[in-house]
């Protein structure tokens, strides 16, 4: 497996933003994002480090991938998951779905010695939670990992036995996102002859670029691993480009499927795409940069909406229903795009407030519903 430390990622925007942005206040942070809990387990046998964050259990369970990589410190990885657990709210209730919304970070340790051990730990403090928190896959572990998980605790999807990887749903729900945004701004029927620079080709991004290639795109790639780059340029003619001048390429579309917070103040002045849509989960360093974008002339399509065929898949009871909602992110997104043109918000700002309504109406949904049982 190939492995990356902070180190190896490059001295980019991504840590001056997040250092920009952290609070080590814990109790501000929870309050800023509201967050419902936060839960912590750490076991010096294993060299577990496990942090929960959890939005909202109201509507449902809270669901949420776990995040297993390095971070500088341990206040990043805080802010990391308070954040993410709230995307995960969000884009939960923007599709509909009766889930609320969590997130789980493993500070990854140097060595996992036993990972049956390291996992049986983690599935503890999964467990003490009672079913509140649900999660399956995410950036740093494996279907593997969920397998092994799964062994320990019930409150696992997305294992090999069931429903397996959710990153081709993903992909195929990006790409739905990235034909509505080029039919919306750019006035594209189709792909062919696109120019879409993807950042991370992991196992969202790898995929995408396939679904692309497929329909005629030209392609410009990243990594941080030069086989996954190599193996695009072979297959899908990609061209290769340094990981550092990815958000920089004059593109139709920038599509950013590694890490978050690859948008900010200074990338924004150099970004060259008309259209930023892909499956990375907080794009954005901060909202005000939405702002930035929609002034700039750039569809940004908020992130949440663009990546859901990943939580459709774990979600869903058949394949027509998955198939069917992941093809509706194509008129979400032509729904905001539309709305954002009627009205002074950008289309985040505008995706944030269909998010919070649906949020409010299934709190009352289920209010109502208690107070008659
Ligand atoms: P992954 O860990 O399989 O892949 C991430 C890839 O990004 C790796 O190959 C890594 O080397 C590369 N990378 C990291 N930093 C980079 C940089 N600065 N420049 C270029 N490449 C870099 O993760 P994934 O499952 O493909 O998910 C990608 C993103 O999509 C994450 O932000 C994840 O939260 C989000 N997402 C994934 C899913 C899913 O179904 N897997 C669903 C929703 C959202």
């Amino acid at each position: 497996m190939f492995r990356v430390s902070v180190e190896d990622y490059p001295p980019s925007p991504i840590k001056a933003a997040q250092e920009e942005i952290v609070s080590n206040s814990y109790f501000q942070l929870c309050s800023r994002f509201q967050i419902e809990s936060l839960h912590i387990k750490s076991d010096q046998q294993t060299g577990l480090k496990a942090i929960i964050a959890i939005h909202n259990s109201r509507h449902g369970s809270a669901l949420g991938g776990t995040r297993s990589m390095p971070y500088a410190n341990e206040t990043l990885a805080v802010n990391d998951v308070v954040q993410l657990a709230q995307g995960m709210s969000y884009k939960s209730a923007f599709a509909d779905l009766t889930y609320g919304g969590g997130k789980a970070v493993l500070i990854q340790p140097e060595h996992i010695f036993d990972r049956n051990s390291y996992f049986a730990a983690y599935a503890e403090l999964i467990n003490s939670l009672n079913g509140k928190f649900i999660t399956a896959v995410d950036v740093g572990t494996s279907i593997q990992d969920m397998d092994v998980l799964a062994q320990y605790s019930d409150y696992v999807l997305s294992t090999s036995k069931q429903r397996g990887d959710p990153s081709t749903s993903t992909a195929q729900g990006v790409l739905q996102a990235i034909k509505s945004a080029l039919y919306q701004h750019l006035n594209q029927y189709e792909l062919n002859g696109i120019h879409v620079a993807i950042q991370g080709l992991g196992k969202v991004g790898i995929k995408l670029a396939q679904l692309l290639y497929t329909e005629g795109a030209v392609l410009s790639v990243s990594d941080l691993n030069p086989e996954l780059t190599q193996i695009c340029a072979d297959i899908f003619q990609a061209r290769i480009i340094k990981p550092e001048n990815l958000i920089n390429t004059h593109c139709d579309v920038l599509a950013p499927c590694a890490l978050g917070q690859v948008i900010t103040r200074q990338t924004i002045a150099s970004i060259q795409a008309k259209i930023i849509c892909g499956a990375a989960n907080n794009q954005l360093d901060n909202p005000e940069s939405a702002e930035k974008l929609h002034n700039k002339g750039i569809f940004y399509v908020p992130d949440y909406v663009a990546n859901a065929g990943g939580l459709i898949h774990v979600v869903t009871d058949s394949i027509d229903q998955r198939d069917r909602k992941i093809t509706e992110i194509y008129s979400a997104v032509s729904d905001i795009y539309q709305r954002s043109k009627h009205s002074t918000l950008s289309p985040l700002a505008v995706a944030n407030q269909i998010a919070e309504e649906k949020l409010s109406h299934q709190m009352h949904f289920r209010h109502t519903h208690d107070t008659r049982r």
